[in-house]
């Protein structure tokens, strides 16, 4: 805390998994006294540097780029680059802490990294957005690589953005390599990467629902976010036959009390991916929707809901309400989006409760499936994928119960990740020493 006087997000990131690990690490002799936590919340490098790019006016622009490199004792530095104007150092410390933590429980070698800038995509023409991309890789190639580390995409970089990025570290490197995942699909891309966040958000729910012999099926869901995960969440819950209500963005939630089917989701897709759009504007196709200006989705009554949008989006009174209304289960897709007000008020209430880290793993798991693909020289059809993606939420749902059940036998999943993705770490920072 002294030394991060103002890293906020930082800081709330690392309690929360202080509050689990400290216990345990007290009961087991062999990981005591070894200051394993401290060195942990410590990134092994935290780079920034100058991004300068023209805009369409020929006007000279100036962000700051990052990458922050938190872990690598079980394998490369992996993780996404977020470009949003909130971006700073607490911020990309806090998903580069989580990261490491999220990284260990999909079974695969992935160590932890998060990187991005204050750059905002959003109004910006494909050229500038370009400009800036290839700016941006003139100075992170020489941090990066297929073994030393290997970003994707988070908030604000999508598969137009990994393009450009990847574009530009071809060139200046001389080397096809698979330093970036979320490739496109002719350039050496995974099938089912767009999909996996999303999809696994709502199979690690799956999961939650099979211990307790229900389902999907018939459930009311809200889904906050109108992006990559949000928009494959629904993909998902859709098919397993639950009605999804909500979607939302920085401007306001849309309610459609219908259901956002497939043909109202695709018509989001393109709203949203290609018009680049609000997502105010599915009214104009769909005028029966509702549009709350600057609200979350949570006051709207449902079974299920799967925040899917940014850090911090649901309080502890937004908790109250979603339980208030009968809410049974929440999976996380975005980072960190409960506050630690949310997040008991979900435990003392025992409802199904998935922290992101656990439950939105699937991304990154997938990334690690790309990047495996990619050093055999071959790809995996779509089923293929899909079933490994499977498989490891199941893996990360059984460590939550190995580590996470209660006397009483209620799992309390925020205990069972933390202490389930620091164990394998742990083991590896005293197997190789203080380096
Ligand atoms: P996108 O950029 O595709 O979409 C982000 C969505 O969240 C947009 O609808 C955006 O609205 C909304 N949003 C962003 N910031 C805010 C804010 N401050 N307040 C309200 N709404 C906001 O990003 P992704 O879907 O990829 O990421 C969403 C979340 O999932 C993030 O927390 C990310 O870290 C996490 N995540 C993503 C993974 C991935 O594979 N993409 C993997 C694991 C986690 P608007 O357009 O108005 O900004």
């Amino acid at each position: 805390r002294a030394r991060n006087p103002h890293e906020k997000e930082f800081l709330q990131a690392v309690h929360e998994v202080a509050e689990a690990v400290i216990p345990y690490i007290a009961e087991h002799k062999l990981y005591n006294g070894r200051n394993i936590l401290l060195r942990l919340a410590e990134p092994e490098r935290a780079i920034t540097f100058r991004v300068p790019w023209v805009d369409d006016t020929g006007e000279i622009r100036v962000n700051r780029g990052y990458r922050i490199q938190m872990s690598s004792v079980i394998g490369p530095y992996k993780g996404g680059l977020r470009f949003h104007p909130t971006v700073n150092m607490s911020i990309l410390k806090f998903l580069a802490f989580e990261q490491v933590f999220k990284n260990s429980l999909t079974t695969l070698p992935m160590g932890g990294g998060k990187g991005g800038s204050d750059f905002d995509p959003k109004g910006k023409s494909d050229r500038e957005v370009m400009r800036f991309c290839h700016s941006f890789m003139t100075e992170l190639y020489r941090h990066i690589g297929p073994n030393t580390d290997v970003p994707a995409g988070d908030i604000g970089v999508g598969a137009r953005e990994v393009g450009f990025l990847f574009g530009m570290y071809r060139k200046i490197s001389n080397e096809f390599t698979g330093v970036l995942t979320g490739k496109g699909l002719s350039w050496g891309g995974s099938l089912i990467r767009p999909e996996s966040t999303g999809y696994g958000t709502v199979y690690f729910a799956q999961n939650m629902f099979k211990l307790k012999g229900d389902s999907f099926k018939g459930k009311v869901v809200t889904i906050s976010g109108s992006g990559n995960v949000a928009q494959y969440a629904t993909e998902k819950a859709n098919e397993l036959g639950a009605k999804v209500v909500t979607l939302s963005d920085s401007s306001g939630t849309l309610y459609d009390k219908d259901g956002i089917n497939s043909e109202k989701l695709a018509y989001v897709m393109h709203l949203k991916n290609v018009k680049r759009g609000r997502i105010s504007e599915y009214l104009e196709k769909y005028p029966t929707a509702e549009f709350f200006s600057g609200k979350t989705p949570w006051h709207i009554p449902c079974d299920v809901a799967l925040p899917c949008a940014t850090q911090n989006e649901l309080h502890g009174k937004d908790a109250a309400t979603l339980i208030e209304n009968g809410c049974i289960c929440v999976s996380e897709g975005a980072n960190m989006p409960s506050t630690p007000k949310a997040m008991n008020a979900f435990v003392n209430a025992k409802i199904l409760y998935a922290p992101g880290k656990a439950s939105n793993a699937g991304g990154v798991a997938v990334s690690g499936l790309e990047m495996a693909q990619n050093s055999m020289r071959y790809s995996w059809s779509r089923e293929d994928v899909d079933e490994k993606l499977q498989g490891i939420m199941n893996q990360i749902h059984d460590s939550c119960i190995e580590h996470g059940t209660d006397p009483d036998g209620y799992i309390n999943y925020v205990r069972g990740a933390n202490i389930a993705g620091f164990v394998k770490v742990a083991d590896a920072v005293l197997a190789q020493g203080v380096v």
